[in-house]
């Protein structure tokens, strides 16, 4: 590097001391780029004077003047009063907090100049706690407004400025800042230049119009979040093809098995199950790994699609991997296909396998010598598919249900499991938690995505109810008619965050008090610590139709699938997620009948509740709620990506800077091509160290 500056997280000339050096580290500033892209929060306006009696209502102003009285009071509580006079008029100014000195230094007769809100006070218009320093007559006004940084506790706003103007006056000579985008592309996108918008972002003039700043609308402030989405797409562009240097086997669309496999099934495929199957079907046929993410919401049938793609790989003598995040899931896959591959299977000779958590070792020990013989050539389970023993012979296809529910580790590990010598698997994710666009063009950049944007026919809009739980009784007179009359029914059980083991007691008194109530019917009870035979079991009765009510945990909330079931209970419905409730009411609406599914709720409700289940109320479309739990959440918690390695956005918002994503993913498209050095700059700049998403 030029210029003499140290970088490489290396001690920036700039950092004073170790202890100041650690503070800054705590806010992700480690060098001087990382410094000077560590922008305000807001700021204030220190560059006027008002004239005490102009001071308008309600607002911060910088007033000066000479201290005319100084007084330590006792009423109501302990307080240094003090009284400032300009020539138009005096103010008074109360500090509740102040040390011994502060009396000494506002003595009668200092000049102070003060920054803060005047408001009617019991004496006359006063400022509390306002900010306050003693200045000379005719001492200058900053030029500037006074930045304030995001900051932590012990790193003072007064260190970080100097700080950040010291490297900004040094800029000159600092060749690390030097502008990485094409003066072309500039131009051609109307992008200020990135050294120019630093600048002003840091030490705007007062001319600056003030809501552009707080907006974070001004030209400047667009210049550094398209910087930071042009990193991001750079980034995911650059893992997308690194993607297509590694092999992997070519499964070609032979159409033997999966035409046999259609033929039998009871229904067509819709529209949108064609269209993906045969996208997935397209990057299975080529010589490198496919990463796709089937997205499609509750219902809409993904599962056949995976089904399909597993033949595919399969009639070319690769095995496959299939897996959920759930026993419970896991075992309906299972069971799903092995009723659709039976017949299929049993003519070739080949076995699907069964690996969790929990089977016993003898069924273990079997499992796993089929799956290296490749005598099992689908394997379904959990995470247990991920362990270290799990040998397979010929690995092709990993299929990833509720991927968003698995890390990006256990993702990786499973890709690593293809056992011909240096190719990777393919792998097909697939999530019922619909990714609003903008969020998957930005986080989801490095796969591919096909979409199920059309459900099975003959679905029914499940018609979702309100009630609060003082209306207990007509809900349980409802369930205990229509179960009556046939139908069948889920009571969710609330969700108990903090305790596992009140979650479950809550579970067992529901049941117990279900059980009573509803004396003449069969009540089934299925919870996450069960037995996982016993899982299955009442799982069974429940499809039968030998259970009529089934209390359940929200266990059920993934893939759980029972076309007869028509009624839902949901109850404390204000503590679940948006996401949540939209896949537990998305376990009925799958049959015939028409659905209900009532929330019931306890009040008082925080906003945050009133909201979502607002949402949930008037929303059955999975991507319309996803796209407001977003809005409501913000990406990093919708996504639950912070802890996944996937660079999180400071500036930007995908949603709200839909225009810049935009622009950016063409220019990063553009600078990988004509321009690798400055994209590796600029990569460099925004990502530094945490550019490693690269390598996973
Ligand atoms: P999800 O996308 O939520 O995983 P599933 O794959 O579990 O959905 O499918 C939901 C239900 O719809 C299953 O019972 C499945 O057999 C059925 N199904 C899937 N595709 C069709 C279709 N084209 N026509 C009718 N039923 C279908
Ligand atoms: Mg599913």
């Amino acid at each position: 590097m030029k210029g003499g500056i140290k970088n490489n997280g290396v001690i920036p000339s700039c950092f004073t001391s170790k202890a100041i050096e650690e503070k800054f580290s705590k806010l992700g500033v480690n060098n001087e780029i990382s410094l000077i892209l560590h922008l305000p929060l807001r700021y204030e306006d220190e560059t006027y004077l008002c004239q005490i009696s102009d001071m308008p209502g309600g607002e911060a102003v910088q007033i000066e003047g000479v201290i005319v009285s100084n007084e330590v009071m006792y009423r109501p509580k302990r307080q240094l009063v003090l009284q400032v006079e300009d020539d138009s008029g005096t103010i008074f100014i109360r500090f509740l907090n102040f040390y011994g000195s502060q009396i000494k230094a506002y003595s009668i007769g200092t000049r102070v100049r003060l920054l803060g809100a005047p408001r009617p006070g019991f004496f006359g218009t006063e400022m509390v706690h306002p900010k306050c320093h003693v200045v000379n007559e005719k001492a200058p006004l900053p030029d500037s407004l006074t930045p304030v940084y995001p900051t932590t506790a012990g790193l003072s706003q007064v260190i970080i400025r100097k700080l950040v103007r010291k490297v900004l006056i040094d800029k000159a000579r600092i060749d690390n800042f030097s502008e990485t985008i094409p003066v072309k592309t500039l131009k051609h996108y109307r992008l200020n230049g990135f050294m120019d918008s630093i600048m002003l972002l840091h030490q705007p003039t007062p001319d600056v119009p003030a809501h552009l700043l707080e907006e974070r609308t001004h030209p400047a402030w667009s210049r550094i979040k398209f910087d930071e989405l042009l990193a991001q797409q750079l980034s995911m562009r650059l893992h997308y093809q690194q993607r297509y240097k590694n092999l992997a086997p070519t499964l070609l669309d032979k159409k033997k098995l999966t035409t046999e496999l259609l033929k039998s099934l009871p229904f067509n495929l819709t529209g949108a199950q064609e269209k993906t199957f045969s996208e997935i079907s397209q990057d299975l046929s080529k010589p490198y790994p496919m990463q796709r993410l089937l997205q499609g919401d509750v219902g809409s049938g993904k599962t056949i699609v995976a089904a399909l793609a597993a033949l595919q790989a399969i009639e070319n003598g690769y095995q496959v991997a299939f897996m959920a995040p759930t026993e419970i899931l896991a075992e309906q896959h299972y069971q799903k296909l092995s009723n659709w591959f039976k017949s299929i299977f049993g003519s070739l000779g080949i076995s699907i396998a069964w690996l969790s958590g929990s089977q016993k070792k003898v069924q273990r020990t079997a499992a796993l010598s089929a799956i290296a013989t490749g005598n099992a050539m689908l394997v379904v389970g959990t995470h247990a598919l991920f362990q270290e023993q799990v040998e397979f012979n010929k690995l092709g296809l990993a299929v990833i249900d509720e991927q968003h529910r698995f890390g990006v580790h256990q993702r990786l590990a499973l890709r690593m499991k293809c056992t011909k010598k240096g190719m990777v698997t393919h792998q097909l994710m697939m999530s019922a938690t619909p990714i609003p666009r903008t969020l998957s063009m930005s986080y989801y950049a490095d796969l591919d995505v096909s979409v199920l944007d059309e459900q099975p026919p003959g679905r029914t809009d499940v018609v979702t109810k309100l009630f609060t739980d003082t209306r207990r009784e007509e809900v349980i007179v409802r369930i205990k008619e229509a179960c009556c009359a046939g139908k069948q029914a889920y009571w969710v059980c609330p969700l108990i965050e903090e305790s596992e083991v009140l979650q479950l007691k809550t579970a067992l008194d529901t049941y117990e008090r279900l059980s009573i109530i509803f004396a003449d019917l069969k009540v089934g009870l299925l919870h996450g610590k069960l037995p996982p035979h016993e899982k299955s079991s009442v799982m069974d009765l429940f499809k039968q139709g030998a259970i009529q009510l089934l209390v359940a945990t929200t266990v059920i909330e993934v893939g759980v699938d029972v076309p007869n079931a028509s009624l839902m209970v949901i109850e404390h419905a204000e503590r679940m997620g948006l996401s949540q409730l939209h896949q537990l009411r998305g376990r009925v609406g799958r049959g015939v009948d028409a659905s209900v599914c009532i929330l019931l709720y306890k009040e008082p409700l925080s906003e945050i509740a009133r909201r979502r289940l607002r949402i949930i109320f008037e929303h059955n479309d999975g991507f319309e709620i996803s796209r407001q739990d977003l809005l409501l959440r913000g990406p990093g918690e919708f996504l639950g990506v912070r802890q996944s390695g996937v660079p999180m956005l400071r500036f930007a918002d995908p949603e709200k800077d839909e225009k810049l994503l935009k622009d950016a993913r063409d220019v990063a498209e553009e600078m990988l091509c004509d321009y690798p050095k400055l994209a590796q700059l600029h990569l460099q700049r925004w990502l530094g160290e945490k550019n490693n998403y690269l390598k996973v």
